[in-house]
């Protein structure tokens, strides 16, 4: 039996390197004119909360059993990327809530094409292959479905690899699957505004993490940030979203400024986004009454860079009909697969390792 895999990514490399060890046929099908999807352009930090109680809490609204096993296998994951030959450069993750380590991208997205087997790139997957893994990375590069799902206030920067447009969900959709929770939510960052100039090698150096530290004004210049930011701040971006042009301010005094925020200080991130062409003001500038120790305004824009809702999955990685029934020899992983974590955030690099292994164990048992 042949397993085709649409999407050479994190989550079909990965499921294509455990079907052939498991003895299946693969043929990964790959729109992009390259492997790795966004898995090469991220940090490439594979993590997961410390207890499945610690991920509802985080998550709420998400599938708990697809929760508890990403839980239960991510472990066993990572070393098995290790086993592969993919690189570790951080043995922690930083984050006292989380567990994991942080492989180098490009390490990674070449062991796992090593092991991967047939990788037909600029090829987009055939809609009658089967059986079939769904695995092209969520529905963010499209606008129409950003729009009906998500329905920002104004055009979002599309902070991933740019061939993710949803594929999965349409082919899936249109097989009768159910949509999970979370269809309105997404995982990003605040990125300089436009004018900035945002290069896809410059997407991890150019986001503005300090939202938690900064007063947040939308264009109008009415404040509006959550109460309590979260730790992710994914949250707070998703805010942004909605706000007149779907663009803030984050306005900074020169206390924030000193304060280091995952390995970079809040000045540092400042200057890039200055450095990119982005707006950065003087709070006088702004017309608006400001109390003097505020040092800069920095112009954002919400920064989309993967859908949390998508394709409704058991824990096996089966794609479930409306009916909760799985739909014949369809399976899906990563982005694609969705209501993982739903109402917070979670590592998407960790649930498409764990479902995209899953999808082939289930599919070689088939
Ligand atoms: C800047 C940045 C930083 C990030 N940092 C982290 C991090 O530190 N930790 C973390 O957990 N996550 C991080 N992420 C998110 C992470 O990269 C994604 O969650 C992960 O790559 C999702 O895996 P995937 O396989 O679903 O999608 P991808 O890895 O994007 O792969 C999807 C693939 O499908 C292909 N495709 C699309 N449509 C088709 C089609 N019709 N036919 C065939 N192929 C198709 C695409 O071209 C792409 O290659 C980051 C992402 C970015 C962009």
């Amino acid at each position: 039996m042949t397993l085709h895999i649409a999407g050479a990514g994190m989550a079909g490399l990965c499921a294509a390197a455990r079907a052939r060890e498991l003895g299946l046929e693969t043929v990964v099908w790959e729109k992009g004119d390259r492997a790795g999807g966004s898995m090469l352009l991220s940090s490439c930090v594979v993590w997961r909360y410390l207890d499945a109680d610690a991920f509802r809490q985080e998550c709420p609204h998400g599938d708990p059993r697809l929760q508890a096993q990403l839980i239960e296998r991510l472990d066993e994951g990572i070393a098995w990327l290790r086993s592969l030959g993919a690189e570790v450069v951080w043995e922690e993750t930083g984050n006292p809530r989380t567990l994991g380590v942080r492989f180098d991208p490009r390490s990674l997205t070449d062991a796992l094409v090593r092991a991967a087997g047939e990788v037909r790139l600029s090829e987009a997957f055939p809609d009658d292959a089967a059986p079939l893994l769904l695995a092209t990375g969520g529905f963010q590069g499209d606008r129409e479905l950003v729009r009906e799902h998500i329905a920002p206030a104004g055009e979002l920067l599309l902070r991933a690899n740019r061939w993710s447009t949803g594929d999965g969900l349409k082919l899936a959709l249109a097989r009768g699957a159910g949509a999970s929770a979370g269809l309105g939510e997404f995982y990003g960052r605040a990125m300089p505004a436009p004018p900035a100039a945002v290069p896809e090698e410059r997407f991890v150096e150019l986001a503005q993490l300090y939202g938690a530290r900064a007063l947040v004004l939308d264009d109008a210049g009415e404040e509006f940030a959550p109460e309590q930011i979260s730790w992710s701040e994914t949250d707070l971006v998703q805010a942004i979203a909605r706000r007149p042009n779907a663009q803030a301010w984050y306005v900074v005094d020169e206390e924030a400024l000193a304060v280091e925020i995952r390995g970079r200080t809040v000045r540092e991130m400042v200057l890039a986004a200055r450095d990119a062409g982005g707006d950065v003001l003087l709070p006088n500038e702004l017309g608006i009454d400001l109390p003097s120790t505020y040092a800069y305004a920095v112009h954002v824009v919400a920064g989309i860079t993967h859908t949390i809702g998508g394709i409704r999955i058991d824990d096996r990685a089966r794609v479930l009909d409306v009916d909760g029934e799985p739909l014949e020899g369809l399976y899906a992983a990563g982005a694609d697969a969705g209501g993982i974590a739903a109402g917070g955030y979670a590592s998407g690099l960790a649930s498409a390792l764990v479902f995209g292994r899953l999808a082939a164990e289930t599919a070689a048992s088939a």
